[in-house]
Formats: structure tokens, C-alpha cells, sequence
């Protein structure tokens, strides 16, 4: 990092990566855990990179039995003084982070958008806002809960476990609501994308957070499992893929620990004829290539009406062609890099192995060495083909045309999933029929990728269960006052052992 910050050949591009590098720099490009208020020593580790570039930006360490042992004894140390603390003690510390995410916002978008391939647009006027607004609210309900859940109390330490698309803002949507209940955290960021968790307990120490109420560990899979399977953690929040969440289902069943589930979506975008169209085609960019499609709730099956399938389809094709796929540090691209080059393959093995339909795809030189992947539009698939019921996670459309209103329904619900939906239509009556209608957890009219800190945001089938934001998602990291601790933590009692026969 040191040789790319001294020549920093990142020419032009009007976001200077200065001062992240710097950062990075002065940690020594090696980072350990954070432990109980502390970073401990770098360890052996795996590198995290620059998907738009492939340099490598730093070296993590992979945590072992022993790290995930002692981040979960410290959140056990500290939880019963920080839940006595009360609402109004943990805001104070809930704000003062906001506050401090908000005087380095450049430095956490700018340092998000090297370690994830984002644009610095969206880092910069979307993920680092919300990840703010996030902490703020939270220490607002922080201070009602006394009078507004007088009968609940936190649940203890929780387990974290979040993915790579949505980097910060996926751990602000776990830790804000967890402290303001009073519990304290043991997270575990995504492999490809630690760094700016990395950078938030830097802060968390600036904001003269209490030690161990959050502690952060590095590393892949096999560091979650350790997580999941820890008998000291009494709350288990995941978000990631369907099949990682099946297997946290299983190994978490009957150890009672609470657990909550934010996972994958094959969200149906639907256009009804008299649809605003073009606002509907600019909702569709917004929908599917924001954050290069990897987003859970991405619209990435769009349903159009038959009778304006043509020109709908037309113009987004001509919509599409414009769009700019560059260096994410360049503020007037509108797509970035992939977040790592096993997603880019993903995404490549998917498309190639599509021998039906009509692909589109954005004609333009996409930059060379980096996850790039053009904005790729597929017509004319069956509703039962692969790539209309699989998660792509990654920028690619897939779309088909419906007749009535009934088929819009039965075709949007024809999948696994049931994260989100958006229904286009001027028709108000036709959306408010339409929306409950359709199994998802949220449902955008002419809209979509709202998200709000007071609004619960979560899936049903597939898509997970739980909800993170508003009371529903502060409600989850509670319990019933006085209910038993889980299983696993409670002390045997002597009478109940059992002699073998
Ligand atoms: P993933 O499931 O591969 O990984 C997610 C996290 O789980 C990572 O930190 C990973 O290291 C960890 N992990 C992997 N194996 C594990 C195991 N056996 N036990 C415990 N932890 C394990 O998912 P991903 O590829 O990082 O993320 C993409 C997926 O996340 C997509 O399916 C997307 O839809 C979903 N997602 C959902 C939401 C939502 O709110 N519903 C939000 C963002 C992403």
C-alpha cells in the first residue's frame, strides 16, 4: 500500500484515495482482531484486495478457536455493566459514534469503495448516510426503551455475521439496534470486505466506547461456524446467502439461541402498460445495477406488460448502453467492479451457461485487471428457467412478459424467495390490489430500494425471517424480562445427572 500511496496511480479520478491509503499505511497494513477494546497482534492471514485493481490493500488474520473464545468472553465480561448503563448511558455512547461515522464519512466511503468496488457515488451519497442515520436513530430508541418496552431486557452477547455487498452498512444494521438493547457483540465481517469494520472499531475506541461491548473478528466460513456453534452466545443475527443460512438453521436448532435470517431474493420488478415508463426504466437502473445488482432485494426479474413489453424493453436497452462501468473512484461511473473475483466468475459461469433467450449486454471496453462485468439484460426465458429462479447476484436481468394482473402475481410469487417486489403503476387502486398480493417482506410502488432505519426490512420462504430496522428489528435483540437463560448456558443441576444403566 505503502508504493501505491507514494505514486498513487490512481491518475485522474476525481475522489482522491489519499487519505484511506494513508490509514491502511498507518496501521502497518496488517491488522489483528479487536479484542476487548483493543487491537491484538496480526496473525496468519489471508489478503483482502482492490477488486477494481487487484492490489492488495492489506492483510488480515484468520481467527482462530482461541480469538472467537476470548472476543466472546470480553462481550460476556461487558454486557450486565453496559445493559446497567440504561438507555439513556448506551445513546450517549450510540451518538457519539454517529457523530465520529460522520466526521470521517469520507474517509469510511472512500476506504468502502477500495475494499468492496463500489462506485464512490453510492458509498459516499448512500451506504455511509444510512450507516449515520442508522447509529443515530438507534440511539433514539436507545433512550425509549425503558418506557416504551418496559418488560423486555437485552438478550446477552450476539453473534454477527454479515456478507460483502453492503460492507458497513450490513454492520450497522447488526450492532446499533444489538447496543441499544444492552447487549454487547462479537461480529464477523466478510472475508473480501473487513476493512471498514475494521476502521469502525478504530472509532469505537475513538468515541471512548466501553471495552468488549464490541469486538470484531476476521475471516472466512469457518470462523462463523465458530461463532454459531459458541455456547457462551445467546443471539445468532445472520445475513448472507440461502445456503449458508440453511446450515446456521440446522446447527443452531435446539441450542436456544435466538436467531434471525436476512437472506438471498429474486425480487420481481413489475411494469404494468400504464406505467410511467420512463421513470419505471430509470427505477429498473436503480434497480438491478446499483451496487453492480449485488443487492439481496435487487428487482433482478423484471415482469412487463405485454402491450408495452417492446418499447419498455427498447428503451431500457438504450438506457443500458449509456450507462458507464469504470473505476469506482471516479464519480461519474454508474457501475463499478464486482466485489471479488470468485463473485465474478459466479456470475460469468451463470450467463455463459445460458444457451436460451436473447442476451444484451452493455457494448462498451470495460477497463482491464479488475471484476468488471457489463450490465447484462436476458429476454424471453421460460419462468421455470434456472437463471429466472436462481440469485445471480451480480448485474444481470432476466425478464419475461405477463397478460392480466393475476399472472403479474402468480408469476412474481412463482419462486422461492420473498424478500422484496415493486409493482410500476399509475393505477393507485391496481398497486393497493396488487401489493398484498405479493409473498414478499416489502413491496415498493413506484419506487424501489427504499430503506429507512424505522422501517423493519426483512424476507419470508427463503428469503430468511426476522426483521432488522424499526421496533420489529429492536425487539429482536430483547427478551421477556426474566426469561431462562439458553440451554447451553444454564448450570446443570446435580439432581439431573443421569447415571448410566
Ligand atoms: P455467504 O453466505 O457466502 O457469506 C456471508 C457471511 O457468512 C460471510 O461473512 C461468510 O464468511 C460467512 N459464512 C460462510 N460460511 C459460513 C458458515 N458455514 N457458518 C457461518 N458463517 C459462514 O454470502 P455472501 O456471498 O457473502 O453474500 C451474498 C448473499 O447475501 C446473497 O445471497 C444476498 O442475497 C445475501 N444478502 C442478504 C441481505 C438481506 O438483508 N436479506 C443483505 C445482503 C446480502
Amino acid at each position: 500500500v505503502k508504493d501505491i500511496f507514494e505514486t498513487m496511480d490512481y491518475g485522474p479520478a476525481p475522489e482522491s484515495a489519499a487519505e484511506a491509503l494513508a490509514w491502511l499505511v498507518d496501521q502497518g497494513d496488517r491488522f489483528g482482531h479487536f479484542i476487548d477494546g483493543d487491537f491484538t497482534e496480526a496473525g496468519e492471514g489471508f489478503e483482502s484486495k482492490n477488486p477494481a485493481t487487484g492490489e492488495v490493500l492489506a492483510v488480515l488474520t484468520q481467527a482462530t478457536q482461541g480469538d472467537v473464545d476470548a472476543a466472546v468472553a470480553a462481550a460476556r465480561k461487558a454486557q450486565p455493566k453496559w445493559e446497567k448503563l440504561g438507555g439513556h448511558g448506551r445513546a450517549k455512547h450510540l451518538y457519539a459514534i454517529a457523530r465520529l461515522l460522520q466526521k470521517h464519512a469520507r474517509l469510511f466511503a472512500v476506504l468502502e469503495t477500495l475494499d468492496n468496488g463500489k462506485p464512490i457515488r453510492e458509498a459516499r451519497d448512500i451506504d455511509v448516510p444510512l450507516v449515520q442515520r442508522h447509529f443515530y436513530f438507534h440511539a433514539g430508541m436507545a433512550q425509549l426503551m425503558e418506557s416504551e418496552l418496559p418488560d423486555r431486557e437485552a438478550l446477552g452477547v450476539c453473534g454477527q455475521i454479515i456478507p460483502w455487498n453492503f460492507p458497513l452498512l450490513m454492520l450497522a444494521w447488526k450492532v446499533a439496534p444489538a447496543l441499544a438493547m444492552g447487549n454487547t457483540v462479537v461480529l464477523k465481517p466478510a472475508e473480501y470486505t473487513s476493512l471498514t469494520a475494521l476502521l469502525f472499531a478504530d472509532i469505537c475506541r475513538k468515541a471512548g466506547l466501553p471495552k468488549g461491548v464490541v469486538n470484531i473478528v476476521t475471516g472466512d466460513g469457518a470462523v462463523g461456524e465458530m461463532i454459531v456453534g459458541h455456547p457462551d452466545i445467546d443471539k445468532i443475527a445472520f445475513t448472507g446467502s440461502t445456503e449458508v443460512g440453511r446450515k446456521i438453521r440446522a446447527a443452531t436448532a435446539g441450542s436456544g439461541k435466538a436467531l434471525t435470517l436476512e437472506l438471498g431474493g429474486k425480487s420481481p420488478y413489475i411494469v404494468f402498460d400504464d406505467a410511467d415508463i420512463d421513470s419505471a426504466v430509470e427505477g429498473l437502473v436503480d434497480a438491478i445495477w446499483f451496487n453492480q445488482g449485488q443487492v439481496c432485494c435487487a428487482g433482478s426479474r423484471l415482469l412487463v406488460q405485454e402491450g408495452i413489453a417492446e418499447r419498455f424493453i427498447d428503451k431500457l436497452k438504450a438506457r443500458m448502453d449509456k450507462l458507464r462501468v469504470g473505476d469506482p473512484l471516479d464519480k461519474c461511473i454508474d457501475m463499478g467492479a464486482l466485489a471479488d473475483p470468485v463473485q465474478l466468475q459466479t456470475v460469468r459461469d451463470m450467463v455463459d451457461g445460458c444457451t436460451d433467450g436473447e442476451i444484451h449486454r452493455l457494448n462498451a471496453q470495460l477497463p482491464a485487471g479488475g471484476c468488471y462485468y457489463p450490465p447484462t439484460l436476458i429476454t424471453g426465458l421460460e419462468p421455470s428457467h434456472p437463471l429466472m429462479q436462481e440469485e445471480i447476484f451480480g448485474p444481470v436481468l432476466v425478464s419475461t412478459t405477463f397478460r392480466t394482473p393475476a399472472e403479474a402475481v402468480a408469476l412474481a410469487n412463482n419462486t422461492r424467495y420473498g424478500l422484496a417486489a415493486t409493482v410500476w403503476t399509475e393505477n393507485v387502486n391496481l398497486a393497493l390490489d396488487i401489493a398484498p398480493k405479493l409473498v414478499a417482506g416489502v413491496v415498493w410502488v413506484n419506487a424501489t430500494n427504499l430503506f429507512d432505519a424505522a422501517a423493519g426490512f426483512g424476507g419470508v420462504r427463503e428469503s430468511g425471517y426476522g426483521r432488522e430496522g424499526g421496533w420489529e428489528g429492536l425487539q429482536s435483540y430483547t427478551k421477556p424480562k426474566g426469561k431462562a437463560k439458553p440451554l447451553a448456558r444454564q448450570e446443570p443441576f446435580a439432581g439431573d445427572k443421569i447415571e448410566p444403566e
